[in-house]
């Protein structure tokens, strides 16, 4: 019953027609052999489709979108698990860089001990730039170099005190202004390891235009690794970007960038369908949170969810790299 009810229906349709050709009937009551007008039941989900002679499918794959042929094959995805994320790098402090967005209201150090008791290895410092209509490009620079040492202070501080082990990365997430140059020039980018370039204005350009504009963004400084919520939708407040998608994902293909999945409920983008078309693409993702509260990191659960809707497994996550291993491919392009 649960099974029936919980859908999807197109799964379920498929599932049914797959059960006919072996002469078993689906219903709520059970799986019932045609033949002879026996209904079988079963405690779980597992001993249900096992009985059908398939693996289990984890409901967030029951779309229709090939998963029973992938059962019948043995070649289902195994999905990434909230487990396996190992740091979540695009999160917002309180320290005040003077940006035109909002900032974060927690502290570094906050942000820090919310990450060690998440047993994340490592965070990613991701506030917005400061804003370039109220500043020179000389008193950007300085702000950039002043937060960078603000944050070794804090951080060995806390370390010295805390003992605790959480690392991190010194990171901006940054406009990509209407034309697709970024908000920061390469000089104020030497204080950064790498950069989430994110749109946040004019979103309502025509595709040929915004898609000229991401890719742009892409490839003008390597320092650029993550696009942040790639069509900036806002759920039930604002349509996201209309992007031509397969030339935006063959740029970041090109560029090693990773798309990201922002877990804030409000916008959970990349949404699930691009996720999976994407895969197929060969990219790689990194779940963010996008915290801007330390209460916010907990949010990590529904980018997951996004990334197992989209088959997305483990090695297709770049933030489940060890701190290493990770750091090592954010550095690719500094
Ligand atoms: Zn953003
Ligand atoms: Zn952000």
């Amino acid at each position: 019953m649960l099974q029936y009810f919980t859908g999807s229906k197109n799964h379920n349709i498929a599932l049914r027609s797959f059960a006919l050709s072996k002469g078993l009937s689906l219903s709520e009551y059970g799986i019932k052999h045609v033949r002879t007008g026996k209904i079988d039941t079963y405690a779980t989900e597992e001993a249900f489709y096992n009985a059908l002679g398939l693996p289990y499918i984890p409901p967030e794959l029951r779309e229709d979108k090939g998963e029973i042929q992938a059962a019948i094959r043995g070649s289902l995805p195994k999905l990434v698990d909230i487990k396996d994320v190992m740091g979540d790098v695009h999160l917002h402090t309180d320290y005040n860089l003077e940006p035109s967005h909002d900032l974060g209201m927690d502290s570094f150090t906050a942000l820090l001990d919310r990450a060690a008791e998440l047993h994340y290895e490592y965070i990613g410092l991701s506030d917005h730039n400061p804003s370039i209509t109220n500043h020179s490009e000389k008193q950007i620079v300085a702000i950039m170099k002043r937060r960078k040492e603000y944050y070794e202070q804090q951080y060995s501080s806390w370390e010295k005190k805390t003992h605790k082990r959480v690392k991190y990365v010194l990171m901006c997430e940054v406009d990509i202004l209407p034309d697709g140059k970024l908000a920061l020039s390469d000089a104020a980018l030497e204080y950064v390891d790498a950069v989430i370039a994110s749109v946040h204005s004019s979103f309502t350009q025509e595709r040929r235009i915004v898609t000229k504009r991401i890719v742009r963004a892409i490839e003008s400084n390597p320092k650029v690794r993550i696009l942040g919520h790639p069509t900036g939708r806002l759920l039930s407040k604002r349509e996201g970007i209309d992007a031509d998608w397969g030339e935006v994902f063959r740029a970041c293909k090109t560029h090693d960038i990773a798309l990201e999945i922002n877990s804030y409920p409000d916008r959970l983008d990349l949404p699930d369908t691009l996720v999976f078309d994407a895969i197929k693409s060969g990219l790689r993702f990194c779940i963010n949170t996008d915290s801007h509260a330390a209460d916010h990191m907990n949010l990590m659960q529904y980018g997951v969810s996004v990334a197992r809707r989209g088959w997305a497994t483990k090695d297709d996550i770049v933030n489940t790299l060890s701190y290493n291993k990770f750091k090592s491919w954010l550095l690719k392009g500094a």
